[in-house]
């Protein structure tokens, strides 16, 4: 079982085979309008992260000038 993570938001969405990955994640999308690239692991990030209270801001890559 594979579960597809945000690292802006935190959700974590159990990946059922018969549904293809999304790329960007749905909620960030829906209520930030902003994409967010989502990964896979194997199991929910929240369960293997040491701080799961804690709001983690992912780094904004620099616009080119
Ligand atoms: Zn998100």
């Amino acid at each position: 079982m594979s579960y597809v993570n945000c690292p802006r938001c935190r959700l974590t969405v159990r990946l059922r085979e018969d549904v293809l990955t999304p790329e960007y994640c749905p909620r960030c999308a829906a209520k930030h309008g902003v994409q967010s690239k989502v990964y896979l692991s194997a199991t929910p990030a929240r369960l293997f992260s040491r701080a799961p209270e804690r709001a983690v801001e992912m780094p904004r890559p620099a616009a080119p000038a």
